[in-house]
C-alpha cells in the first residue's frame, strides 16, 4: 500500500495547514506597522494561551534558548539552585545551571517516575535562589506536579523563584500559573502550537523581573529586559522569526476556534484532546499486553511504552516507519532501545490515534509474538475510552434533536 508520512513525535509535531499557509504569505518587514500589529496580536493571544497576566515574550530560538534565558537572567555565579531531574530534559537544567556557575542541588527521580514532594522539601535551602523543573518530561512520558512544588515553596516560606519548562506541558496540562505562583513558564513552537521549530516563548512574573535587577550572569541576545522593552512597542530586539510568528497567529486562531472563538476555552479543549488521545493509547497498550514506562504519573504529551522482554524498541520504531511511514520516537540516551514514544501533543485527533494504534497491532502481529494477541483488542480498548470520555458531550446534542 502507499504510505503517508505522519509524525507521532513529541516535537516537532504535525503542522497545522492554516499555519503553513500563513508562513508562506508572511512576506513583510519587521519594522513596519503591519508587523507590529501582528506581533502585538500574537503576544496578546499567547498570554491567553499560557493563561497568565504576566508578560509573555517570544524569542527566536528553540525551546532551550528560553531555558538558557531563564538561567542567565535570574541567577548569578555562585547562586544556589535546585533542579528537579527525572530524564534527559531534567539533565538539561542541571547542565545549564552549572554552565552559568550556579551551585546546583539536584533531586533525582528514576526515569519514568516523578519526584516525592518530601524530597523536594528536604533539598530546599534558605538560600535557594530558584527551582528548575519540567512540567512534563518528554523523554520518559512522565508528568511532574508543578502545583505541588509551587505550593510547597509557599508553605516553606521559600523565596526561591519557580521556573518551569512546560515545552510539552503547555497544551497537555491545565495550569493556573498566576494562582500557583510560577515565575517563568516556557513553551516552544514545535510542540502544542503545531508550527515548525524556531520560536520559544515564556511568561515572566513581577518577582522574576525584580530578580533580574540584581542577577549578574552575562546575557546579551537573551536579555529579557531588553526584549520586554521592545515588546511594549510591538517590536522585538532583533530580527524576529516573522514567518513563524505569522504561523503562530494562525495556530492560535485555530485553537480559539476549537473553543468556539474563545482562546482560553480552546486551550482547555486542546488539553482535553491530548488527555483523551493519551488515555486511549494507554488502554490500547495495556490491552495488547505491553507495559507503560510511566504508569504512575503519565503525561498527556506522549506515552512511553516498553517493548516485550528481549525486544529492542528500535524494531517497533523501524517497523512503524517502514510499513506505515509513521514516525514514533525511540528512547533518548540510556533509554534508547528500552522504550518507544507516541505523542499526543498538538495536532492529533481521534483518527490519528486510532490509526497509530491499529498500525501498532499490525507490528505486534508480525514482529512481537505477544501471548494472547488478537487483532482489534488494542483498538477496541481505545474505542471504549473515547466513547466514555466524550459521552457527556454527545448527550445534550441528542436531547436537542429529540426536543425538536
Ligand atoms: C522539546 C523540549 C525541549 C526543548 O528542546 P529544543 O530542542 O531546544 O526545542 C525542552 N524541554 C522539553 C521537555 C521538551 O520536550
Amino acid at each position: 500500500m502507499i504510505r503517508k508520512t505522519r509524525l507521532f513525535t513529541p516535537g516537532p509535531t504535525p503542522l497545522l495547514p492554516a499555519a503553513q499557509f500563513a508562513m508562506a504569505a508572511a512576506d513583510i518587514h519587521h519594522r513596519t506597522p503591519e508587523f507590529r500589529a501582528l506581533y502585538q496580536r500574537v503576544l496578546d493571544q499567547l498570554k491567553i494561551f499560557v493563561g497568565t497576566k504576566n508578560d509573555v515574550l517570544l524569542l527566536a530560538s528553540s525551546g532551550t534558548g528560553a531555558m538558557e534565558a531563564s538561567v542567565s537572567n535570574l541567577t548569578s555565579p555562585g547562586d544556589r539552585v535546585l533542579v528537579l531531574s527525572a530524564g534527559k530534559f531534567g539533565e538539561r537544567w542541571e547542565a545549564l545551571t552549572k554552565a552559568f556557575g550556579c551551585v546546583v542541588d539536584v533531586v533525582k527521580a528514576p526515569n519514568g517516575q516523578t519526584f516525592r514532594l518530601e524530597d523536594v522539601r528536604s533539598s530546599l535551602k534558605p538560600e535557594t535562589r530558584a527551582v528548575f523543573m519540567q512540567a512534563t518530561e518528554s523523554s520518559t512520558g512522565a508528568r511532574h506536579d508543578v502545583k505541588g512544588v509551587a505550593e510547597l515553596l509557599r508553605s516553606a516560606n521559600s523565596d526561591a523563584l519557580l521556573v518551569v519548562d512546560a515545552i510539552t506541558g503547555l497544551g497537555t496540562t491545565h495550569f493556573d500559573i498566576d494562582a500557583w505562583g510560577v515565575d517563568i513558564l516556557i513553551g516552544g513552537s514545535q510542540k502544542a502550537v503545531m508550527i515548525p521549530p524556531g520560536l520559544a516563548y515564556l511568561s515572566v512574573s513581577d518577582r522574576a523581573w525584580a530578580a533580574m535587577e540584581t542577577s549578574k550572569n552575562p546575557r546579551y541576545y537573551f536579555d529579557l529586559r531588553k526584549e520586554r522593552k521592545n515588546a511594549q512597542k510591538g517590536e522585538s530586539a532583533y530580527t524576529p522569526a516573522v514567518a513563524l510568528i505569522a504561523a503562530m497567529g494562525a495556530a492560535l486562531d485555530y485553537i480559539a476556534a476549537q473553543g468556539g472563538g474563545d482562546l482560553a476555552a480552546g486551550r482547555k479543549a486542546l488539553v482535553d484532546n491530548a488527555e483523551t488521545c493519551a488515555a486511549m493509547t494507554r488502554a490500547a497498550v495495556e490491552a495488547l499486553g505491553l507495559k507503560l514506562f510511566a504508569p504512575d504519573a503519565p503525561s498527556a504529551a506522549a506515552t512511553a511504552i516498553l517493548p516485550p522482554a528481549g525486544v529492542d524498541s528500535g524494531v517497533i520504531v523501524k517497523e512503524l516507519k517502514l510499513r506505515f511511514a509513521a514516525i514514533v520516537t525511540n528512547g533518548q540516551g540510556e533509554m534508547k532501545g528500552q522504550i518507544f514514544r507516541i505523542a499526543h501533543i498538538g495536532f492529533f485527533d481521534y483518527m490519528d490515534t486510532i490509526a497509530i494504534l491499529a498500525a501498532l497491532e499490525q507490528v505486534a502481529a508480525s514482529a512481537l509474538n505477544l501471548p494472547g494477541f488478537e487483532f482489534g483488542k488494542a483498538v477496541a480498548a481505545a474505542q471504549k475510552v473515547y466513547a466514555e470520555r466524550t459521552a457527556r458531550k454527545v448527550e445534550p446534542a441528542l436531547e436537542a434533536v429529540g426536543a425538536r
